[in-house]
């Protein structure tokens, strides 16, 4: 298939770019590389610098490229700056996706496969957290992905544009050639790591005293690898819909600093900071349907596993990538 991924240079597209190369499918990558980085994009791919303001140039690329699948992973995914800038977000995430899907419509494309997220659910009433949860998001972020999740459904219901739409839990992991290399960086995993290659003293653990058993924050983490899966799955003709990918267990905060020791080898010292506002104390999946509907199986369940290749990665770009 020719697929056209908006996002090819970031942390996951990239990765989803590698799987869907080793498939056999054509691979245009469209990317402005405000997030992504250049020596990110997996070399056998073609390559479009371009904004996804610039509607009659991705119109033009999806033309060119003759793409039947377009695989959205460009936005902006920080909830502490969506709080302090929600137009980027409204702005970037809902409008300039919309201007994408009318490219698709124009260029005749067939499925749109997006990659929304579990902070669409914000509190949720309920874990592990199954599709039908009400979706409550609580930062401009998650409403974002949420307004665009409706986009979706629309333009499915009036144009016939086949979407899946993803709600990630936490992404981590690395495969062997590409990994995480945020330019500002706050999740956990790489932040510990920095402290294990010796890059900062300590990391830190925002918040002790939530209702879980060591008082920190359970997140379900889930490999890289085992997401692009998911959406090389989804481009199958028929599928459609909304799916969560998680593990369906879920860590603590101290559970993975004390992963990262285990597979580093070193001390990692954490100082407790107060809780980040906007943190659900509990966020985990249940990722059933997506088992059930798409035959999805992930390879790398287990904390460690997704620890290790971060790691190893991590060893081998201790400054990320060069560009
Ligand atoms: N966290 C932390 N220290 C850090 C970064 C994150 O204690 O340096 C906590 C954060 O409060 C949350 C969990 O780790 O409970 C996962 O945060 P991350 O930013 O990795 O992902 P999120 O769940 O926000 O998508």
């Amino acid at each position: 298939m020719n697929i056209f991924v908006s996002g090819g240079a970031g942390y996951i597209g990239s990765v989803y770019v590698e799987q869907a190369l080793n498939a056999g499918h054509q691979v245009t990558v469209y990317d402005n590389l405000s997030e992504g980085h250049r020596s990110a994009i997996d070399p056998r791919a073609a390559f479009v610098q371009a904004e996804l303001s610039d509607e009659a140039r991705i119109l033009e690329s999806l033309t060119a490229s003759k793409s039947e699948v377009i695989v959205h992973f460009a936005a902006n995914a920080l909830v502490g700056e969506s709080m302090q800038n929600p137009g980027k977000y409204f702005g970037n995430n809902v409008g300039n996706g919309v201007k994408l899907l009318n490219a698709a419509v124009g260029a005749g494309v067939r499925k749109f496969v997006f990659s929304s997220t579990c902070a669409t659910y914000g509190f949720p009433d309920k874990v592990p957290i199954t599709e039908d949860t009400p979706q409550r998001p609580i930062n401009p972020y998650g409403e974002s992905k949420k307004m665009f999740e409706s986009v979706l459904d629309w333009y499915q219901r009036l144009h016939g544009l086949e979407f899946v739409a993803f709600r990630y839990f936490n992404a981590a992991g690395a495969s062997g050639r590409f990994g995480e290399h945020h330019r500002i960086e706050t999740h956990l995993i790489p932040n510990v790591l920095k402290v294990a290659l010796g890059q900062a003293s300590q990391c830190e653990i925002y918040g002790t005293d939530y209702p879980t058993p060591d008082g920190t924050c359970i997140r379900d983490y889930i490999h890289i690898m085992d997401i692009a899966q998911a959406h090389l799955l989804a481009m199958e003709p028929g599928r459609k819909g909304f799916y969560n990918l998680g593990n369906g267990g879920g860590y603590s905060v101290r559970e993975v600093i004390q992963m990262c020791e285990k597979i580093s080898g070193k001390k990692i010292p954490a100082v407790e900071k107060p809780r980040r506002p906007g943190d659900p104390p509990r966020l985990v999946a249940a990722a059933d349907k997506a088992r059930n509907e798409l035959g999805w199986n992930p390879k790398y369940p287990k904390l460690e596993e997704i620890v290790s290749t971060a790691w190893e990665w991590h060893v081998r770009h201790p400054n990320g990538y060069p560009d």
